[in-house]
């Protein structure tokens, strides 16, 4: 197009806005309108042809080494595109599930949706609880260790407890009764295997058993009424002295939150108290 031609530039530039700003009258102007109008329909397609290719162009170029923008790789990206399409075309099968065709009921089907993923979430949830004892308790903050470097430690840290009930009460008491709130920690005393360790060992309830060897002496410690589901060591497993075996519960023959604390040696009882007393460190 040339500039000797104001009536083809004019309209090339407002060509786009349609018949209002067509030349009225003027015969003469009337042959030019349509391939006016071709000439920027084809300036459009063209536009549109480099709004697609510049962009791959672009990207071919900002590459090092990159191959360059030919027919064939062109069409490689177009085969890319197709396999998008035909990706999109699978999800939409797949939505077709819905068959609801107002509004409502496709906001009906959604609420039924959300309602069983709920459903499932609550029964995946339930199904995590009963893996577990319901009682489990949490350990969090709890020291694993209690501090110490003797070989025989006490069962309960310094200041958790107070003094109850020995043995030799009458009633056949054998152990040392050492009143805690439920959850206090509780640390083997000695280190060795542990011989039982169970949710209810008769009268103690939750219970942990541990034969220890301290300097050719075989020496068991017995420890009742321990929290549901607080046990963390069982039977076959070795312990070290200070290791946290449990917390302090209520089960069992018990009438209130204490450790039950039992020493035996060569098959007979030592009262714990004065025994940990002369020997703990
Ligand atoms: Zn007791």
């Amino acid at each position: 197009m040339s500039a000797q031609n104001p009536i083809e530039k004019k309209s090339a530039v407002v060509g786009s806005e349609g018949a209002t700003t067509r030349p009225a009258a003027g015969s003469r102007y009337r042959g030019m309108v349509r391939p006016v109008r071709t000439i920027a329909i084809l300036g459009a397609v063209g536009a549109l042809v480099g709004a697609i290719a510049l962009p791959a162009f672009a990207s071919a170029n900002g590459t090092a080494g990159a191959a360059p923008v030919t027919t064939q790789r062109i069409a490689a990206d177009n085969a890319q595109s197709i396999v998008v399409a035909s990706e999109a075309t699978q999800a939409t099968s797949e939505r077709s599930t819905f068959t609801a065709t107002t509004p409502g009921e496709i906001e009906a089907k959604k609420a039924e949706a959300a309602a069983a993923a709920r459903a499932a979430e609550v029964a995946a949830a339930a199904a995590a609880r009963a893996a577990q004892p319901a009682s489990s308790p949490s350990y969090a903050g709890y020291a694993m260790v209690a501090p110490g470097s003797g070989l025989i430690r006490y069962p309960l840290l310094p200041g958790s407890y107070t003094s109850g009930e020995g043995p030799g009460s009458g009633r056949g008491h054998q152990g040392w009764d050492m009143l805690a709130p439920q959850g206090t920690p509780i640390y083997a005393s000695m280190a060795g295997t542990v011989t039982g360790s169970a949710e209810s060992i008769g009268g103690y309830g939750v219970c942990i058993i541990i034969q220890s060897d301290i300097n050719g002496t075989g020496v068991e410690s017995r420890y009742g009424h321990m929290v549901y589901g607080s046990r963390l060591v069982q039977q076959g497993e070795q312990v070290a002295a200070g290791q946290l075996i449990g917390m302090v519960g209520n089960t069992g023959n018990s009438y209130g939150s204490h450790l039950h604390f039992e020493v035996h040696i060569g098959g007979g009882i030592v009262d714990p108290e004065s025994w940990l007393a002369a020997n703990a460190g």
